[in-house]
């Protein structure tokens, strides 16, 4: 599939595209920024700072990997959203370098749906109660946006299914139940698998190598 055809699909389906541009070069970025994408994401902090600062300042860039705290004041500049964030100390840094450069950060909450231990993530059952209880209405520069899983990494499409239906509960109980303002953002789906997360109420993919290729790492 061509980009272009992969964003008219995506627009019919009401789903925002993050490009994963986590291993590619500054050009194959800046190409695609040709053809019109604005929105893309990377997994690691100083790989996407040193992109960040060579490519165009319209760029909103996404953090999609495990983040430690010490590198979080080395975007909290520039960086738009955080789909990662999977526990409260996080949180608690993410605010203070938001206050530090007088800005809004947007962040999702990652949940842990998949079964391989190397994807994190909050279990649900320990982020619901600070939902509901409004704990995490009191960091005033941070907007919790909504929430983000990955799925098992399996050819068991019905395993994939079942767990991005799960994060869909999940994400209409917070909806409902929390107080949160901003809460519109379900960020699943991948290359592998975009379309079982679009069936299941995906508001935002995160693709890679559809677009870009094979990684070679
Ligand atoms: C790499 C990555 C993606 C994109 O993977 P592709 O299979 O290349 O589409 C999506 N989400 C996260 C968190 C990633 O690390």
């Amino acid at each position: 599939m061509t980009y272009i055809d992969l964003v008219t699909y995506l627009k019919n389906q009401n789903a925002t595209l993050v490009a994963v541009s986590k291993t590619r070069s500054v050009s194959a970025i800046q190409k695609l920024y040709n053809q019109g994408q604005r929105i893309f994401g990377e997994n690691r902090v100083q790989e996407m700072v040193e992109k960040q600062k060579v490519l165009p300042s319209d760029i909103e860039w996404h953090m999609i990997g495990r983040i430690q705290k010490n590198k979080v004041k080395l975007m909290s500049h520039f960086i738009s959203m955080i789909h990662s964030v999977d526990n409260q100390d996080l949180i608690d840094v993410i605010n203070k370098q938001a206050i530090k450069h007088n800005r809004v950060i947007d962040i999702l909450l990652q949940i842990k749906i998949a079964t391989e231990e190397s994807k994190g993530g909050w279990d649900f059952s320990q982020l619901e109660p600070l939902i509901i209880n409004g704990e995490l209405n009191k960091y005033q520069n941070i907007r919790v946006r909504g929430l983000m899983g990955m799925a098992t990494f399996t050819q068991d499409k019905q395993q994939v299914n079942n767990e991005f239906k799960t994060l869909k509960s999940f994400f209409d109980i917070l909806k409902k139940k929390g107080k949160l303002s901003h809460f519109d953002t379900l960020s699943m789906g991948m290359s592998g698998d975009y379309d079982l997360a679009l069936s299941n109420g995906s508001t935002m993919v995160r693709i890679g190598s559809l677009i870009f290729g094979p990684r070679t790492y």
